[in-house]
């Protein structure tokens, strides 16, 4: 609460602040500078994409010791955790975005807004292009050299193949998606409204399923949810019994990424509230009139007419990663591998974090097993009990990362073991085939890699501090790693898990935060507001999004269709 009263208290200080230094936003106006004159004997720092982990990156560089050039076909920064409270109103879209200029006004870097559509890795150069509405007819490619490349271009959203889903659906990817999915709400709501509708076709307008029991898709169905019972049923009366909300997941359970009290928490509440949650269905395909998909556990075939759906399941490969990755031999992947100092396998002098890359893990798999098998000193298959706790003790110091993965499915089976020797006074059995089933299980959700702008940002972060340190020694020094001593001049790079939210609707939320603290409720949505308003990259957007929330409070969503 105390965080709560705080955040709200920045209101006062954060409007000020933000009216003495907002000025107009630039976040496609601002005038462009002269490009540098080369020449200035500085390494070229490329990076592309300007997301959590560009940004990150760019905010603790050192700019003035490399030849800084940013380029993205967005001039803007977007706080995505908020993506799902533009969709309802909650936070207008303005408010959630930071142009790039604002951002490195201070910084001696420049910014080119323009696609990378090729990385030529022999040549060290990349090509872009001018994409926006406003070109110089026939000079809408340009290229650009590097010495370090830095790859932050995220990823797209992943149909899995599904028939009719790149056509139909829409996606909640980036603030236009949200702006578009809020305009069609609207537009389900008036046209549901007409008055010579049959009742069938009103009960289609107002069918809205997403696809995906994620964070995100559970957040956006959570809106979805407020907006129409909280601001839209009162304004169609009429409507509000005919509305159905349809969220259909693959898995057994929806957030399955979280605690199970929190999953269990969030069925029970949708179901309370009518939201249909559908576990266990795999979606066959999408026409312009329907959704269908299939039971796994009974096999039973469904249909449902829809008047919105929004696909919300998993990343996919960006078309210049997928071109790269050719070019350096990954082909059999879905994102860039990356050492533990984010450098791109097989290349030289390119970098890649965020959503884009995965810091390849087969080696910290190795490592773990090798420490249980170190750990059996006389070799018997069995550990005392301290000795096993002392082992996964030092796991966990090495990498903090896995409870992350393990503790849900793979725990449990530790700790059973754990338990049974406790209980016959025995050793526990070093299982290692139980282990390394587990941790091959964990080695490949671990390749995946979490998506989230928790990552990125702290690879952002590390990476600028690797090349600020780079920028001290030798130019030529790369992040290296003294091989069998175990020592290195560069540190990896080791995630800090610092917790998640699932906004559940209803001002209430649940987190999971580190030390398996888990909290549910309208206390949690203020540390939520608390938490998301620090996390803001300004002040100016700071004071925005606190504004919204407030506007949200006292006059409710505001239901215009622009
Ligand atoms: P992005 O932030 O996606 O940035 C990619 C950048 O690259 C963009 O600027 C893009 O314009 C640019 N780009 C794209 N193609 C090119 C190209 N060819 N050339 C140059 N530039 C290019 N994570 C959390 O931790 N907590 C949350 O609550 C959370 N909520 C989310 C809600 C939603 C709706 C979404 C979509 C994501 C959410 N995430 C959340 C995930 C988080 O946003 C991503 O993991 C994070 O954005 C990844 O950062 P990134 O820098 O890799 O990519």
């Amino acid at each position: 609460y105390l965080l709560a009263i705080a955040a709200t208290g920045c209101l006062g200080a954060g409007l000020l602040v933000a009216l003495a230094d907002a000025g107009r936003d630039s976040t496609r106006s601002d005038s462009d500078e002269a490009v540098s004159p080369e020449g200035s004997g500085k390494k070229k720092v490329v990076i592309l994409g300007t997301g959590w982990g560009g940004i990150s990156f760019l905010k603790s560089l050192d700019a003035s010791k490399y030849d800084v050039r940013v380029v993205s076909p967005r001039n803007y920064f977007v706080f995505t955790p908020l993506l799902p409270s533009v969709t309802s109103g909650t936070v207008e879209a303005r408010s959630i975005t930071e142009p790039i200029r604002r951002i490195i006004r201070k910084k001696d870097v420049k910014f080119h807004e323009a696609e990378c559509t090729k990385i030529d890795e022999a040549n060290k150069k990349v090509m872009c292009r001018d994409i926006s509405d406003v070109k110089c007819k026939g000079k809408e490619d340009f290229e650009l050299e590097y010495d370090y490349l830095v790859v932050a271009v995220g990823a797209t959203s992943n149909t899995f193949g599904t028939k009719g889903v790149e056509e139909y659906c829409h996606f909640l990817k980036e603030i236009e998606d949200a702006e578009k999915i809020r305009g069609r709400i609207v537009d389900c709501f008036e046209t549901a409204s007409l008055p010579h509708l049959s009742d069938e076709d009103r009960r289609k307008l107002l069918s809205f399923v997403i696809v995906g029991g994620g964070p995100t898709g559970v957040e956006y169905a959570a809106e979805l949810h407020d907006l129409i019972y909280e601001d839209l049923t009162s304004l169609y009366p009429e409507l509000q019994k005919i509305v159905n909300i349809t969220l259909v997941q693959s898995g057994d359970h929806i957030l399955n990424t979280f605690d199970g009290r929190i999953s269990e928490y969030a069925e029970k509440k949708f179901s309370r509230e009518g939201i249909d949650v559908k576990i266990g269905s795999r979606v066959l395909g999408v026409t312009e009139e329907t959704i269908s998909f299939k039971s796994k556990a009974t096999g039973k075939l469904m249909e449902i007419p829809y008047g919105m759906i929004v696909w919300s399941t998993g990343i996919g490969t960006r078309p210049v990663i997928a071109d790269y990755m050719k070019q350096i031999g990954q082909t059999d992947r879905r994102v860039l591998a990356t050492d533990e100092w984010l450098r791109v396998k097989n290349t030289d002098g390119v970098y890649a974090l965020g959503d884009c890359a995965t810091v390849e893990q087969r080696k910290i798999a190795e490592d773990i097993a090798d420490l249980f098998k170190l750990a059996d000193k006389d070799g018997d298959g069995y550990l005392s009990v301290s000795e096993f706790v002392d082992t996964m003790d030092n796991v966990r110091m090495r990498y903090p990362q896995i409870d992350l993965y393990m503790e849900r499915q793979h725990m449990e089976g530790v700790v059973g073991l754990l338990n049974d020797a406790l209980k016959k006074e025995k050793n526990v059995k070093l299982d290692l085939e139980h282990f390394s089933e587990a941790i091959c299980k964990v080695d490949s959700q671990m390749k995946s890699g979490p998506a989230t702008a928790q990552v990125a940002a702290q690879q952002g972060e590390y990476l600028a501090l690797s090349f600020n340190h780079m920028a001290m020694g030798s130019p030529d020094e790369g992040p290296i790693r003294v091989r069998g001593g175990g020592r290195h001049r560069y540190h990896p790079f080791r995630y800090r898990h610092l917790g998640q939210f699932a906004p559940l609707g209803g001002e209430t939320t649940a987190a999971e935060l580190p030390g398996d603290w888990v909290s549910i409720g309208r206390s949690t949505q203020w540390l939520w507001y608390s938490v998301y308003a620090s996390k803001q990259v300004s002040w100016r957007t700071r004071a925005l999004v606190i504004f919204d929330w407030t506007k949200r409070f006292v006059f409710g969503r505001d239901s215009s269709r622009m």
